[in-house]
């Protein structure tokens, strides 16, 4: 072994460069021995977040949503094809084969799941926020909302537990939002993030200035932030207050996304007993929270809420299911538990501890031993599981505030139901928190009971069990955050974790203006009427706003009979036999779909085939005015929105997607129907 460990680099400013100094010491979780040498001592953050916002901010913000998902995908393929080389990085944490795959092939699941939400965002660098909104009588003046990149970059402060995942779950979401980021892994896992940021950089996927990353101290990168960056922080909740309160933070309205100690619950329903599957299903699920990661998870379980009846038989059940997991080196294919990421972090859990112990005491597991197999349990960063019990968890704060960061959970008693919800609320803000019950009742005086404090909650029933993700992991389709002692966070979360990066701006105009600033047609706006009709237009040479007035058609009192016959829909309202007395309608009217098919043989063009493949399906539809017998409609159809779609395979036809508006008018010109329907339409290439 070389006696001066090598030096971990810094991808800043476009370039891989060591720190000055010596730097920290990072060691084999697992072994102990000297892995490499962390410092950013030297580095210039003023001009890393300069470089970001100079050179990665314009060369995201300018592509599209679908282009810069598409860059997410790419990137997630490259970096799947080369996972192998990860895990034997990720073992030296103390990761196992298992807690690896979460963290690594979890991270590049975020960057897939991430890609495929470029669908619902326009093929435009920027995109609208709900739905238009009248502002005028006449129609003239309307107002929307637009989400426009911010000009700044992402600074990821994260946390040691998941030096891929943690990077990759908070990198995907501002990439496809247009923005680049400066990552800062923990320094004591940071080898296997600068291993991963090694692969991202050779690939080439992503524009100059997307990705920096610090491994080391964060230096005075706080000094230099502006109002247009983000800042997310993974941590400690006193490391979180230190900079959320950081005086440029302030000043400049930074926003800071914070994800901290969490007292995660899980209750068992007063329904569930021992002969009921959602038994064993309680004790699979605190077992798994404790020892995946070695307990280290921002979600894992601390605190396990029982009937007060049922609680010796929970705890000697949890106890006999933790015997069986065996402990020890990543690399036994037998280990389903390893180490805690380091020494520094095996003696603060065991702190921790000696805080609950005060209130609590252990009913399984050691602090001072622990059986390990192919490692020295002195070397390593071992630790058993401790499940610690707590009678009087009313009585005791501690249990509900102190986090022992690792394999450590308490199980204490409650006597009902609300009991339950009081004692989950003691928390005081929490990550997610689950219930088991067969008893959906429960369940919903749970959820609701206590959701103000929890950011995830999770029922687990025989049901759902098999399939279930777990209380443990975050998805990125759903908010991962939580209220008060979590943070106050929300990272991920599909759409709304991507509108944390941009900046919400209310727009008012005239619907013409706001048509071609949106470039979705709003109604009101001024058309281009067209001598073509746009069913005989390719994807590429539709508008945003190409219109067509139809001929009229009469609606008579035989049309409706036949449609009803025709259906099968022989509603009252529909026949011309019925007493209208009493009812919504003066005499019959017209069926709401047959208006729809009405229109469709008003505005569908021709019997020769042209670029419209297919008719889509309806994402809209009203009914706004009765149509009676004698009723004269003609239909307004303009090209609403236009999304392009990606070949799946080398032989599919080249297509997007169009939108129309479809405005029912009769004879008074009043509106009777409006729809906005979807057709695939034909590429020109
Ligand atoms: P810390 O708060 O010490 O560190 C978190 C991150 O902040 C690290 O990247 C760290 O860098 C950085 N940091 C620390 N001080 C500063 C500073 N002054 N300026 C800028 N950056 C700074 O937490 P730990 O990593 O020690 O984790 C301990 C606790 O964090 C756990 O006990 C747990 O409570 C919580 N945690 C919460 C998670 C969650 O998602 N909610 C996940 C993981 C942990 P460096 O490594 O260089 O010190």
């Amino acid at each position: 072994m070389c006696f001066y460990m090598a030096k971990l680099e810094n991808y800043i400013t476009g370039e891989w460069i060591t720190g000055d100094g010596e730097g920290q010491v990072l060691y084999d979780a697992v072994t102990g021995e000297e892995i490499a040498r962390a410092t950013t001592l030297g580095l210039d953050f003023a001009s890393i977040l300069d470089y970001g916002r100079r050179v990665g901010n314009p060369a995201l913000r300018e592509m599209t949503f679908h282009e810069r998902g598409r860059m997410l995908r790419a990137l997630a393929v490259y970096l799947n094809e080369r996972k192998e080389k990860f895990y034997p990085v990720s073992y030296r944490t103390g990761a196992t084969k298992l807690d690896s795959w979460i963290d690594i092939e979890g991270g590049f699941g975020n960057l897939f799941s991430n890609a495929s939400l470029r669908r619902k965002f326009p093929d435009l660098p920027y995109c609208t926020d709900g739905d238009p909104i009248g502002l005028s009588k006449g129609g003239t003046f309307i107002g929307h909302h637009i989400l426009v990149p911010k000009e700044g970059i992402a600074i990821h402060i994260n946390a040691y537990n998941f030096p891929v995942w943690g990077m990759l779950e908070k990198c995907a979401v501002n990439w496809l939002a247009g923005v680049p980021a400066v990552v800062k892994p923990a320094t004591i896992t940071s080898y296997l993030t600068e291993a991963v940021v090694k692969e991202i950089i050779a690939s080439g996927i992503l524009p100059a200035g997307a990705l920096q990353l610090i491994c080391g101290s964060a230096g005075d990168i706080l000094d230099h932030v502006t109002s247009q960056d983000v800042i997310t922080f993974t941590g400690s909740a006193s490391t979180g207050l230190k900079l959320r309160s950081h005086p440029k933070v302030l000043n400049e309205s930074v926003p800071f996304n914070m994800e901290a100690d969490s007292l995660n619950a899980i209750v068992l329903g007063e329904d569930v007993d021992p002969n009921m599957p959602e038994w064993d299903i309680f004790i699979k699920e605190v077992r798994k929270e404790m020892t995946v990661k070695a307990g280290q998870k921002c979600t894992a379980i601390r605190r396990i809420f029982v009937p007060q009846n049922k609680m010796e038989e929970v705890w000697k059940a949890i106890a006999s299911s933790l015997q069986q997991t065996t402990i020890g080196n990543p690399l036994n294919e037998k280990v389903r538990m390893g180490s805690l990421a380091g020494q520094g972090q095996r003696q603060e859990v065991k702190q921790q501890v000696q805080k609950l112990l005060a209130s609590s005491q252990i009913v399984y597991g050691s602090m001072d031993s622990v059986d390990v197999i192919d490692a020295d349990p002195n070397k390593g960063a071992f630790l058993s599981p401790l499940l610690l019990l707590n009678e009087k968890p009313f009585a005791s704060t501690a249990v509900h505030e102190v986090e022992a960061f690792g394999p450590v959970s308490t199980i204490m008693p409650y006597k009902n139901a609300d009991e339950a919800i009081q004692l989950s609320k003691k928390g005081k803000g929490s990550l997610c928190s689950t219930i088991v019950t067969a008893n959906n009742k429960m369940a919903t005086d749970y959820i609701v009971g206590a959701g103000t404090y929890h950011g995830r909650m999770l029922v687990l029933n025989a049901e759902c069990a098999k399939e279930s993700t777990g209380h443990g992991s975050p998805l990125p389709m759903l908010v991962h955050g939580g209220p008060g002692r979590a943070g106050g966070g929300e990272e991920m979360g599909g759409i709304r974790g991507v509108k944390h990066y941009m900046q919400r701006v209310a727009i008012q105009g005239s619907p013409t203006a706001i048509t071609a600033i949106t470039k979705v047609y709003q109604q009101n706006a001024k058309g281009n009427l067209s001598t073509i009709h746009p069913f005989k237009k390719y994807f590429e040479e539709l508008e945003i706003g190409d219109q067509i007035i139809t001929e009229k058609r009469l609606i008579t009192s035989e049309d409706i009979d036949r449609f009803a016959d025709l259906s099968g829909d022989h509603f009252y309202a529909h026949l011309k036999e019925t007493d209208f007395s009493g009812t919504m309608f003066e005499k019959q009217v017209a069926h709401g779909y047959f208006m729809m098919s009405v229109a469709a043989g008003l505005f569908v063009d021709s019997y020769e085939k042209n670029p419209v493949l297919l008719n889509y399906g309806i994402d809209e539809l009203r009914f706004t005015k009765p149509v009676y017998t004698g009723a004269e409609i003609h239909i307004r159809f303009t090209c609403k929105e236009k999304i392009p779609q990606d070949l799946k395979e080398a032989n599919d036809i080249p297509k997007g997607i169009v939108k129309w508006l479809v405005e029912m008018i009769d004879e008074t010109n009043e509106q009777v129907g409006i729809a906005t329907i979807l057709t695939m339409v034909k590429r020109k290439s």
